[in-house]
């Protein structure tokens, strides 16, 4: 399996790179400049290139780096992709540095956004966050939730590497819809130490997420109730994601 790291672009976004043997792919760059510098400092080639979504921060640096490496790229079929070579809806099983990746459908954040699973390693792009996930920009409730379902469903030691450093105030928030939830204030905790130290909060587990993550949590009877104080008219999962999802969005 390959190794994983991660490259810092922008404010706060994460651009993953998996690399074995010299040999490299990038998930999502949303710049070419930092990719370039890394390879080059790690004397890695560039060999392909996974996105997430559309969002400028997860492919605007795909024009540049094709430029100077001429690699296939991975992207949804159903978005606008600079130099996407390999549309993808879902459900497909590609290769990448001679891994089996599964392409999961996982709409909601945007209508075609993909996440890709190599073994227990997730990248979910703008989906799932640590304690959050995306904003609906272009889905429904009904489709988040059951992208969420989806990503749910796998083991619970998946490791969840998302595209965005989120995790601190999404854990305030959590702690909002939660207060007594006593994962919600150790990971916090945690947290706080990691990114005082200068260290990602990223990969979280799966079993950390169900633990804390709200929009994981649309089951649980605190998450429904704080849902109806905050507009839910019923208890179902979507209706209780969409009230967390609105009241998150002003927080
Ligand atoms: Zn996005
Ligand atoms: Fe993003």
């Amino acid at each position: 399996m390959f190794e994983i790291s991660f490259i810092p672009a922008f404010k706060d976004n994460y651009i993953w790179l998996l690399h074995r043997d010299r040999r490299a792919f990038v998930v999502d760059p949303g710049d070419a400049a930092p990719v370039l510098a890394r390879l080059e400092a790690d004397g890695l080639g560039l060999e392909g290139i996974l996105i997430t979504h559309h969002h400028a921060d997860h492919q605007g640096g795909v024009a540049a780096l094709t430029e100077r490496y001429p690699v296939p790229v991975f992207a949804p079929a159903a978005e606008s992709i600079t130099g996407c070579t390999h549309p993808l809806f879902g459900g497909e099983s590609i290769e990448v540095l001679g891994c089996p990746v599964q392409v999961m459908a996982v709409p909601g954040h945007t209508a075609g956004h993909i996440a890709y699973l190599a073994g227990d390693r997730l990248f979910c792009g703008d989906t799932l966050f640590g304690a959050g996930c995306g904003r609906l920009f272009e889905g429904t409730p009904a489709q988040m939730v059951a992208s969420l379902d989806a990503i749910a469903a796998l083991p619970l030691a998946t490791q969840v590497y998302c595209a965005h450093e989120y995790t601190d105030v999404n854990l305030r928030f959590a702690l909002a819809v939660e207060p007594d939830n006593r994962a919600i204030q150790a990971r916090l905790a945690k947290v706080a130490e990691l990114r005082g130290a200068g260290l990602p909060s990223v990969p979280s587990t799966l079993a950390e997420e169900k633990a804390t993550n709200p929009f994981l949590r649309c089951r649980e009877n605190d998450v429904m109730a704080a849902a109806v104080r905050h507009g839910a008219t019923e208890v179902s999962p979507v209706a209780v994601f969409a009230a967390i999802r609105a009241w998150r969005n002003v927080f």
